[in-house]
């Protein structure tokens, strides 16, 4: 079996701006199989290039699935499937979005091997995908507004802003009254807030948001539990929840009444199906984030968003919104009534491009199967 990691960079058509910084090219990490019978796998280890979001960073998540997860991937053997490969994976703790990386490209492969859609191997229903938009931190209140109507224009079924302290009230409520009440709103603070913040977020509560993502720090689960008794919006969280067992505990603790699923931020498709049947038994609204990847990791969270449990619609911006060329051609796009086609072709459900996987390579590196496993 060939297996082989590469490290890609991929220019953003324009810098996306978060409490973090900026962000100009998105360098992404993929994993590529292919069995003797020619079947093919593709996986994207959505990491970002930077420890600010996680702990994890393209090149620590490059080293960890050359190092360790595909040799340990391979080692369960020619014909793994992707649980057995996601449980061949478990001894490695954190890089979740390394191991998810891997175990990406295995659904892809079995999908492909039986001939089925990778919707089709998660158990996914749906055939479209309501999604919505994302608006970065624009220099004024302005930009913002034009960029959130330009998005209502195209159909997106919701609107999420990046929020930080200072750029946070006077901003909802400028894009509140500019798509009026009807309109489902969020903002998301990337853990830019603290507790001291409780009353400033409180004043949030009168436009209706739908939730406030991770207003504080990556580890604050007890805070935000603290948090959430005194604000009526709610906390939805996206960087406290690293594994099925977070989520579990948020949701006992009272940390959220809302969840931001990113397959590759909790391990992987095995730990996600098991996310998205804890939150429907809780009947907790979920939605599938978004890590700017390319086409070959949308691939799979367009998948897992079509189980019935993703109330909400996902993040996903259309990639030929992100970049100049995506790896997968053709790629998927918005519809206008804000929804994305789910593809029933068998394996990842998009062509990749070999030759723009090829052009867009910054580092590879070639992991050989165990010997005697051919
Ligand atoms: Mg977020």
């Amino acid at each position: 079996m060939l297996a082989e990691v590469l490290e890609v960079a991929l220019p953003l058509l324009r810098p996306f701006v978060t409490s973090f910084g900026a962000t100009t090219t998105r360098r992404t990490v993929l994993v590529h199989i292919q069995d003797e019978q020619g079947h093919e796998g593709w996986g994207e280890a959505p990491a970002l290039d930077h420890p600010f979001y996680l702990p994890e960073t393209a090149s620590s998540a490059f080293a960890v699935i050359a190092e360790h997860a595909l040799p340990l991937a391979l080692r369960a053997g020619p014909d793994a499937g992707p649980e057995e490969v996601a449980a061949a994976l478990s001894p490695i703790r954190g890089n979740t979005f390394a191991r998810a990386g891997v175990e990406a490209a295995w659904w892809a492969l079995a999908a492909e091997r039986e001939g089925l859609s990778l919707r089709e191997v998660m158990g996914g229903m749906r055939e479209r995908v309501p999604v919505g938009q994302s608006v970065g931190i624009h220099p004024s209140l302005e930009a913002t507004v034009e960029e959130v109507m330009a998005g209502q224009a195209r159909g997106y079924r919701r609107v999420k802003l990046k929020v930080k302290p200072g750029w946070d009230l006077e901003l909802v409520a400028a894009v509140r009254s500019a798509v009026g009440n009807d309109v489902m709103l969020q903002v998301d603070a990337n853990g830019s807030y603290t507790l001291d913040d409780a009353e400033r977020l409180a004043r949030l509560d009168r436009y209706g948001l739908a939730c406030i993502e991770q207003p504080l720090g990556w580890d604050q689960l007890v805070a935000h539990a603290e948090l959430q008794r005194r604000i009526a919006t709610p906390i939805c969280l996206d960087e406290c929840l690293r594994s099925v067992g977070d989520v579990r505990l948020a949701l006992e603790l009272g940390a959220c009444r809302n969840v931001n699923l990113k397959p590759a931020r909790v391990g992987g498709i095995s730990a996600a199906l098991a996310v998205h049947r804890l939150c429907r038994e809780a009947g907790v609204p979920l939605w599938c984030g978004g890590m700017l990847e390319s086409g070959i990791g949308r691939a799979s969270n367009l998948a897992i968003s079509s189980l019935p449990g993703f109330t909400d619609p996902a993040d996903m911006s259309p990639a030929s919104e992100l970049f100049a060329h995506d790896l997968v051609d053709p790629t998927y796009q918005v519809d206008p009534d804000g929804c994305i086609a789910v593809p029933d072709r068998p394996g990842l459900g998009f062509p990749v491009r070999d030759d723009r996987v090829a052009a867009a390579t910054v580092r590879k590196a070639v992991v050989e199967p165990p010997a005697g496993d051919g």
